[in-house]
């Protein structure tokens, strides 16, 4: 299963009767719209949802959260009908009388096949913070490292899945993955001449936008050191990275330039992909 960003965990309708509907049909043409005629027969009132139809299966999965309060045949009704449909594989339903329901169905959470936990970007703030109320200048080190460490194990999960070599050639793709996690919207930058440094700019950087708001002029921690053990896991060398502009201290955007650390240089260059200049020798690093 896999959540979109904008899906809701619960629902809240004080008074009325909900129902979460968690329906799996085979990804066939035409099943949406059987399916949207026996929801609508059902006369239930569909509230928050999502549809998911992975690549790896022919199984496609719809579900949502439902007002029943006016539904007069009631939810054994519309499993019913559901389940009539040829298409339709399995419907499990929930209820609650009260008007609050949390969408309890979708245990675990999976991100890109793997299990994850879903984590308000105030509440990671909120521990950095207690990190630095405890720590002072020491929680940069553990923030550090603690960081580098999950930048590392993204990069070799994605190397597990993918290869190396895909993983250095889709770099800006994968990159991307920090506007996909919730971190920050992210692009890339490069000179016209070289693949490397490139500059990641972090739009919305979580941690650098909180600070920015309570006036705490204080350089990203986490994500940039994130950023270099996601680099340096994906090239299997050293990266170093640093935040050249930030918006804590009246910049735009925060903006990391990301370059191979000085003792990786000269063994590296050969391998890098460059797509300015497929031909090019290391030279230009
Ligand atoms: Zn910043």
């Amino acid at each position: 299963m896999h959540y979109p960003k904008d899906v809701e965990i619960w629902e809240h309708a004080p008074g009325r009767k909900l129902a979460e509907v968690v329906v799996r049909m085979r990804n066939q043409k035409g099943a949406l719209a059987k399916f949207s005629q026996a929801i609508n027969e059902g006369q239930v009132n569909m509230l928050t949802g999502f549809f998911t139809a992975p690549n790896a299966t022919n199984i496609a999965t719809l579900s949502f959260f439902a007002d029943i309060t006016d539904a007069p045949l009631g939810m054994s009704d519309l499993k019913k009908r559901l389940l009539s449909l040829d298409m339709i594989e399995s419907v499990d339903v929930m209820t609650a009388e009260d008007g609050f329901m949390v969408d309890k169905q979708h245990f675990p959470v999976q991100w890109a096949g793997r299990r994850a936990i879903v984590m308000r970007a105030e509440a990671l703030n909120e521990m950095l913070n207690r990190l630095w109320a405890v720590f002072g200048t020491g929680a940069v080190t553990i923030v550090d490292q603690m960081a580098e460490a999950m930048g590392r194990h993204s990069a070799k999960e994605i190397i597990e899945d993918f290869g190396a070599k895909f993983a250095t050639e889709q770099l800006d793709e994968l990159i991307g993955t920090y506007s996909a996690l919730g971190y920050a919207d992210v692009s890339i930058e490069r000179s016209r001449s070289s693949e490397l440094p490139l500059v990641v700019n972090a739009k919305e950087l979580f941690e650098c936008e909180a600070n920015a708001k309570q006036k705490v002029v204080r350089r990203s921690a986490f994500f940039r050191a994130h950023l270099r053990g996601f680099m340096s896991a994906i090239f299997d060398k050293d990266f170093d990275v640093s935040e050249v502009q930030c918006v804590t201290e009246g910049d735009d955007v925060c903006s990391f330039r990301v370059a191979l650390a000085e003792s990786s240089v000269p063994r590296l260059a050969s391998v890098l992909p460059d797509r300015h200049h497929p031909d090019a020798t290391q030279s230009k690093f």
